[in-house]
């Protein structure tokens, strides 16, 4: 098995996707269903100005991360990726939120890896730096420009993220579903190293077989 580049979103991704609509229903006084969640900006969700909603983050950012439920499996399953591929968690969190929510990974002792505040959602150049095979995420935007950026995504499904996919980009349903897909990607990956490998060798016996200086191989 190959040793895969993991980069992994924390929100919506490793997190319950909707975990801050109860403290955002009440301190608004709405009552907003998961279902309703049909975008990803919240602000837009809410049909509130986007400064009420950065003024509600400010004050309530912490708590709400702290708050934040782990979707079903996610903890299983990242200990069994960690066991075989290097974990990096990369999230559009500012560097602010790195103290909740390191605590909040020790909380459910999750696999520590290596974190990346990166403040805004732009995630392609860090991909890049850190020589990303797979890349877990659930904002859509997030998954097109990484997949056009030629990296393979997969994406979590969301009530805000039901878009057309692009070759590139696989949604999945749960982290079940997570681990399938990336040990389907690690059995294509050696496929194609093994018949890299056995063209040389065939290439190699070849050259041995006809070593009378008419053929040329490079
Ligand atoms: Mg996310």
């Amino acid at each position: 098995m190959m040793k895969l580049n993991l980069c992994i979103d924390i929100d919506g991704t490793i997190t319950d996707a909707y975990y801050w609509l109860e403290m955002a229903n009440e301190h608004f006084g709405i009552d907003i269903k998961p279902f309703q969640v049909t975008k990803y900006e919240i602000h837009e969700v809410l049909e509130i100005p986007k400064e009420d909603y950065l003024k509600f983050y400010e004050v309530y950012g912490e708590e709400i991360h702290t708050k934040a439920d782990l979707r079903d499996n996610a903890k299983e399953i990242l200990w069994a990726l960690d066991q075989q591929h290097k974990i990096t968690y990369v999230t559009a969190r500012e560097a602010r939120m790195k103290e909740v929510t390191e605590a909040w990974f020790r909380k459910h002792n999750l696999p520590k890896g290596e974190f990346h505040f990166l403040g805004t959602h732009y995630k392609v150049d860090k991909a890049k730096e850190l020589k990303c095979h797979v890349f877990i995420e659930d904002r859509y935007e997030n998954a097109i420009q990484l997949a056009l950026a030629g990296f393979e995504v997969l994406l979590i499904d969301c009530y805000y993220n039901r878009n057309p996919l692009i070759p590139g980009v696989t949604r999945v349903f749960n982290w079940g579903d997570i681990h399938s897909r990336i040990e389907e990607y690690n059995r294509s990956i050696e496929t194609i190293v093994q018949k890299a490998v056995d063209s040389c060798q065939i290439i190699e016996e070849y050259k041995a077989g006809h070593n009378d200086g008419s053929m040329k191989i490079a």
